[in-house]
């Protein structure tokens, strides 16, 4: 069997021991006789694989005993009403736009009235994220969004937000558990999880549990963050196979060294492409050094009438998914 070099952003590869384990279980976990795909959620056989799953995350993560984590469905865009519906409660919020999906964060909180920009680098085309120190938001705020990875852009912040009077809340779809974060810093994370988790379907939240009180009373019970966090993630059916996966990439991580391993391997490959496309006048990267993504190192080339046929070159030998994404086009190294 041949495997491709797949660099797609989400879904993205995922780890070959990961696949054959998932592989060996596949119509039987554990002595079960049951593959997890045909298992209850509520049966004492799934019980085991949920909480793994749950467990093993809080620990690669380091969460503080004060924050819940759901699983959740919708992927990272339900999120973009799901955060204005859970906390805003009659008040304002402030986002900060460094790239396409936070972008698409605030376009989709509109509706909602009372949210602002507190930053945006729109005008100098993303190619760096605004600091930190510049966001403008108000003390009474409900929540301050933002996304510490651009993924199409390839724009990354490295520091955790040091704001104590506002909660923080996180899009982190494309780089959680690529390095070690600081969880106190934020009231909330969400990733989906076909980037840097697992299979599609399933999105993860990690919720601070003070801020778990101020759903709007119309919020229906399947995206209301208290109810779902009362009802173990299973007000419904969750994404029962997505989770069994996610919780497989957890052990995997842990085998790696947990995420302190990961993030030198994930600077070493990053250093390596950078310094790379730094060395020629073929490929450029325009974003600031200073937030240049280690997950997702986007790069053009010079002469971009080379483009389509880099990207035939490239699928010939056997490098697929480095495409840029569908709205900036060109060619990009994505998830390395
Ligand atoms: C991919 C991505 C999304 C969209 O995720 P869905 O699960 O498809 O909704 C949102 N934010 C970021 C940062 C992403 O990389």
């Amino acid at each position: 069997m041949s495997c491709k070099f797949n660099f797609s952003a989400g879904p993205a590869i995922l780890p070959r021991e990961v696949l054959t384990k998932a592989q060996s279980e596949l119509l039987d976990c554990n002595g079960t006789g049951m593959s997890v795909m045909e298992m209850s959620h509520r049966g004492k056989e799934y019980a085991p694989i949920i909480k793994n799953a749950e467990l093993k995350f809080k620990k690669l993560m380091n969460v503080p005993k004060n924050y819940k984590i759901l699983f959740l469905q919708g992927g990272a865009v339900t999120q973009n009403f799901m955060v204005p519906m859970n906390l805003l409660n009659n008040r304002t919020a402030s986002y900060v736009i460094s790239g396409y999906w936070s972008k698409r964060t605030f376009t989709d909180a509109q509706p909602f009235l009372g949210a602002n920009i507190a930053a945006s680098s729109e005008s100098i085309n993303f190619s760096k994220a605004p600091n930190i120190d510049s966001w403008r938001y108000k003390k009474d705020d409900a929540y301050i969004h933002f996304c510490l990875n651009e993924t199409v852009q390839g724009v990354e912040y490295f520091d955790d937000p040091n704001i104590k009077n506002v909660p923080i809340v996180c899009d982190m779809s494309s780089t959680i558990l690529s390095r070690p974060i600081d969880v106190s810093r934020y009231g909330v994370i969400y990733a989906g999880a076909q980037k840097n988790i697992g299979p599609s379907g399933l999105t993860i939240l990690i919720v601070r549990d003070d801020l778990l009180d101020f759903a709007d009373k119309k919020t229906p019970s399947t995206l209301n963050w208290k109810i779902q966090s009362e009802n173990n993630s299973m007000i419904n059916t969750p994404a029962s196979y997505g989770i069994y996966i996610a919780g497989l990439v957890f052990d995997w991580l842990f085998e790696q060294g947990g995420l302190g391993s990961i993030e030198k391997n994930n600077l070493k490959k990053s250093n390596y492409l950078y310094d790379f496309i730094d060395s020629t006048d073929f490929y450029i990267n325009n974003v600031d050094v200073l937030n240049r993504s280690r997950m997702n190192v986007v790069f053009n080339i010079y002469n971009d009438d080379l483009t389509s046929e880099f990207l035939i070159g490239a699928e010939k030998n056997g490098l697929f998914g480095l495409k840029g994404h569908r709205i900036i086009g060109g060619a990009s190294s994505l998830n390395i």
